[in-house]
């Protein structure tokens, strides 16, 4: 049986994601050959590499808007520095909402200065910083729209005139907004679509060969643009399963009815926190991330047997970060509300063992 996946990264994906994807491996589409072994040039592959990066940029409703959609190498951690290295002529704006905010500024310094416009470091990260003025100078404003580890969330996006660049990998596909305000939006798949070792980079062309400096072919957006993401051999397996889950997303309804089931579950959860007396939230009410939710146990005495509990009811990777501790529920787009329920139960039921 398969134990309810709370993991948060590389975490749960869709049943039927998984299933396709793994008779792929075997053989892709009766073509007598596996998906992994065959050339990316293939028309088979061209046709899931074309179709993947059009169902993001439907899904995100960004089509025909002069987006381009890119499946890379090198995970988001790649892309603090790459988006500087394409962006950042003069000076960005950061706000940093947690460690990988902080990792994404650490890499920009490398490229110009880099201001950070707002922290939330003096309380561990445990709130989104909403008063900050931004520089109208600047190149770019960074923000992480979903803190993983922390589970904040930024809930209103900042206004301004100045190009917005967002890490969204624990949170894209999970909710609507208005991702036409994005000049550059990336999101490394393990998180919310697919498995590790590619990218999801969405790209406002028209933001691109303004800074002054040569930027190395595997590193420039425009390259990778020009090339239909094919400049080298793209993960394959990787982008194929993200592909199933954006097929799955679509055949769900879409973004809302997925942030509408995302909702509920999270409510659940949170619900649970506030009304049992044996738990704590560990994120600002009104900034609780839809997709980490981050918890405490008041007593730690009570961990053993939670943690007992947890394991009998087969709920696997509610460990929190080392960084904050306690718990941490992932509850992506994947994960049934089924699941939910179930972890909502063994928090109840603590209260009748303690
Ligand atoms: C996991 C994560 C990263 C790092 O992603 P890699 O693909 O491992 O480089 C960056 N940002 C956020 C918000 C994440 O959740």
């Amino acid at each position: 049986m398969k134990k309810h996946n709370f993991s948060a990264g590389p975490s749960i994906l869709p049943d039927e994601a998984i299933r396709i994807a793994s008779e792929a491996v075997k053989e892709l589409n009766n073509s007598g050959l596996s998906l992994i072994e065959i050339s990316h040039r293939s028309k088979d592959f061209i046709e899931i590499m074309t179709k993947a990066r059009s169902l993001a940029l439907e899904l995100l409703n960004l089509e025909n808007k002069g987006y381009k959609a890119l499946f890379l190498q090198g995970g988001a951690s790649l892309q603090f520095l790459m988006a500087a290295y394409n962006l950042l002529d003069q000076k960005a704006g950061y706000l940093n909402t947690g460690s990988w905010s902080t990792k994404a500024i650490k890499e920009a310094k490398l490229f110009g200065e880099v201001i950070e416009l707002a922290s939330s470091k003096d309380r561990n990260f445990n709130y989104i910083p909403k008063d900050y003025i931004i520089d109208p100078n600047l190149n770019y404003l960074h923000i992480t729209t979903n803190n993983t580890i922390f589970g904040t969330q930024i809930k209103s996006i900042p206004e301004s005139n100045v190009p917005l660049v967002a890490d969204m990998s624990s949170d894209i596909f999970s909710r609507n907004i208005d991702f036409s305000k994005f000049s550059l939006i990336y999101a490394g798949a393990q998180k919310n679509m697919g498995p590790a070792g590619t990218t999801l980079v969405i790209i406002k062309e028209d933001i691109l060969g303004k800074v002054n400096r040569n930027i190395p072919s595997m590193l420039d957006y425009r390259i990778h643009i020009e090339k239909d993401s094919m400049f080298n051999t793209p993960p394959v397996f990787a982008v194929y399963t993200s592909m199933l889950t954006l097929e799955w997303i679509k055949k769900n309804g879409g973004i809302n009815s997925i942030e509408a089931n995302n909702n509920k579950k999270a409510h659940l959860i949170y619900n649970e926190i506030d009304s049992n007396n044996l738990f704590q939230g560990f994120a600002a009410v009104e900034d609780r991330s839809l997709m980490n939710v981050t918890f405490n146990l008041k007593d730690d005495a009570h961990k053993e047997i939670f943690d007992k509990m947890c394991k009998d009811a087969d709920i696997s990777g509610v460990n929190g970060h080392r960084s904050v501790g306690g718990y941490r529920a992932s509850i992506y787009n994947a994960l049934d509300i089924s699941s939910v329920k179930i972890l909502v139960d063994v928090m109840k039921e603590l209260k009748n063992k303690v």
